[in-house]
């Protein structure tokens, strides 16, 4: 922390300041300039909140340098992160894929995407059976019968299921079912949920909310990982913005602003991140691009039915095309192995 004085701050507001930093239990460096004095603060292990220091008199601002978190960083991790379910990975070599519907509407529909998830050699099918709907009258998910249903996809074709939790409920039964828990952009916020995900065995899936800056993300994030949960995967899904062409407006630059804080790995939404169809590919295309560890994307093999997200949905033609575009993409992109 970096406490700034006014140009005008007297000696005994500076060092009333630097007897505030004692009483912190740290150091204080006076750094007197030709204008104003600036004082440095060492000893801290942790962020140090700067409103100790804004409502004294003669201070300009507090600048926060250390940063808030302790786990998500490289600081302390500064090898990436691989996230290992069973024999699949997020965050190594391969572009990990998780793709299928929005929600799991009936056995024959999660089967039959399902299949098509598995011919393109994608590890993970995606699906939810709780889901987060804006009105309380539009279809909620099937409950603990599409968890049964995701279980059946994931022992016909061996694919690793990926399902949201809405709460510390949902959580249980995922946990009964399936082998990562989304959490949603809507929850990103919800504490207790972040907490008993952490204590979970699962993987967590933790997408970005709908107006989360990037430290709100990560120190969700954090949430997880404090309660020793290490195997967390962010997922950037699109914020709210004036744009109108878009359901979200994708916001590709977090993958390397993440990379440049973080050592999770982070995938790239483009279903959510545009709610439209035809957008879907070409955002897949520029997620791989930046550097993405994978895409989750949603999947159906009748969108014009579909009772959520129809909109955004590929058909399963369309689908096999994402794949073998952006194959070649993250070949090029992906570090190449040292000989
Ligand atoms: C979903 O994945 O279907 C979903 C509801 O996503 P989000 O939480 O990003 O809106
Ligand atoms: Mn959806």
């Amino acid at each position: 922390m970096l406490v700034v004085m006014k140009a005008y701050a007297t000696d005994e507001q500076i060092q009333r300041a630097c007897e505030m930093v004692k009483e912190l239990g740290f150091e204080p460096h006076p750094m007197p300039g030709p204008t104003r004095t600036a004082i440095g603060i060492t000893g801290n292990k942790d962020a140090v909140d700067p409103s100790h220091f804004e409502v004294l008199p003669g201070v300009e601002r507090a600048i926060s340098v250390t940063k808030p978190y302790r786990f998500v960083t490289l600081d302390r991790h500064p090898e990436k992160t691989v996230v290992r379910i069973g024999d699949a990975t997020i965050g190594g070599d391969e572009l990990a894929i998780i793709a299928g519907p929005c929600a799991i509407e009936s056995r024959p529909q999660a089967l039959a995407i399902g299949e098509a998830v598995r011919r393109s050699g994608a590890r993970f099918f995606r699906g939810g059976a709780f889901k987060p709907r804006t009105s309380p009258y539009a279809f909620q998910g099937l409950g603990e019968e599409g968890l049964k249903i995701l279980a059946e996809v994931r022992e016909v074709y061996g694919l690793k299921i990926v399902t949201e939790a809405l709460d510390e409920a949902g959580v249980d039964l995922v946990e009964k079912y399936g082998d990562m828990i989304q959490i949603g952009a809507r929850n990103m916020q919800n504490f207790s949920l972040l907490r008993r995900a952490g204590r979970s065995h699962l993987p967590v899936l933790l997408k970005r909310g709908l107006a989360a800056t990037l430290d709100e993300w990560l120190l969700a994030a954090e949430y997880i990982m404090s309660e020793g949960n290490y195997n967390v995967v962010l997922c950037e899904r699109g914020v709210r913005t004036f744009a109108q062409h878009t359901r979200n407006t994708l916001d590709l630059a977090s993958i390397p602003a993440v990379r440049r804080i973080s050592h999770l790995p982070v995938v790239v939404d483009p279903s959510h991140g545009t709610g439209k169809n035809y957008m879907v590919i070409p955002l897949a295309c520029a997620g791989v691009a930046v550097g993405a560890d994978g895409l989750i994307v949603e999947v159906h093999d009748q969108p014009e039915k579909a009772l959520s997200d129809g909109a955004q949905a590929l058909t399963l033609d369309q689908y096999d095309q994402l794949i073998q575009e952006v194959r070649p993409i993250h070949e090029v992109v992906a570090p190449q192995p040292v000989a």
